[in-house]
């Protein structure tokens, strides 16, 4: 789970983040939704540690941001690919970096190309596929950790709408079977009632949550509801 307590931001005189609240419960899908600008991202950057509140705590599995970066998987707004690596390569980096051998961690991350319409293109170079595969290569990435907490900056924004139903889909029933905590932020209001059990709306900077939403049952979330979406060659 994940505690944001009474944080806040600044960047010198700019006031990103102020006195923030942020409860998600262990095995909780929150949405976090605010307008551009608002200081989402610089959220994500405080819970995985790459960055310091000016005042506040936040706590990842009952241990500071920082302690607990390794609890954390995170797809940043712009996760850029090495573009001088392979598909493959790229995508079982993350497990290298945490010991797992080059080995296993490329079979790991190889078993969910078909999953993510990315099935022929291991060995690609990121350059070689579109925006949104780019974009699938990223949070394939990010979920071959199997952390338990997933933070997801909008990582469904450059896919069509097609592709993107079946991405959410895929992360419901991804959801479903590990039960981790996710964060997703989305300017997408829909996609947050689709998928999330609460929605938790950001002010305008500096940004406090304003509303804090319980999605109501019944949502999609029937074991038989998901399937693995089927991608045209
Ligand atoms: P979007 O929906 O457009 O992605 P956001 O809610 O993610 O927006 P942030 O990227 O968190 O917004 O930025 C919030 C504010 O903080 C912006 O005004 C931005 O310019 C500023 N900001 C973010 N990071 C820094 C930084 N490292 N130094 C200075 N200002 C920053
Ligand atoms: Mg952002």
């Amino acid at each position: 789970g994940l505690a944001v307590e009474r944080v806040s931001k600044s960047f010198g005189d700019l006031d990103v983040l102020r006195d923030l609240e942020l409860i998600v419960e262990p095995g909780e899908f929150a949405a976090v939704i605010g307008p551009s600008g608002s200081g989402k991202s610089t959220l994500f950057n405080l819970v995985s540690g790459l960055d310091r509140p000016t005042s506040g705590r936040v706590l990842v599995e009952g241990e500071p941001a920082g302690v607990a970066s390794g609890k954390v998987a995170y797809m940043p707004q712009k996760d850029l690919l090495f573009p001088w690596r392979t598909v493959l390569d790229n995508t079982a980096l993350g497990l290298e970096a945490q010991g797992v051998r080059k080995k296993e961690a490329r079979a790991r991350a190889d078993a969910l190309f078909a999953d993510f319409g990315l099935d022929g293109f291991q060995q690609a170079y990121p350059s070689q596929l579109s925006g949104g595969m780019r974009q699938r290569a990223a949070l394939l990435r990010t979920v071959v950790l199997e952390r338990p907490v997933l933070l997801l900056d909008e990582p469904f924004g450059a896919l069509d709408s097609l592709t993107r139903t079946e991405m959410q889909l895929w992360l419901a029933g991804m959801w479903q079977r590990h039960r981790w905590t996710v964060v997703l932020v989305t300017h997408d209001i829909r996609e947050s009632v689709l998928l999330a059990d609460t929605v938790h709306v950001l002010s305008p900077r500096p940004a406090t949550v304003v509303d804090r939403v319980e999605v109501p049952l019944p949502r999609p979330r029937g074991a038989d509801d998901f399937t693995a979406p089927q991608f045209a060659a």
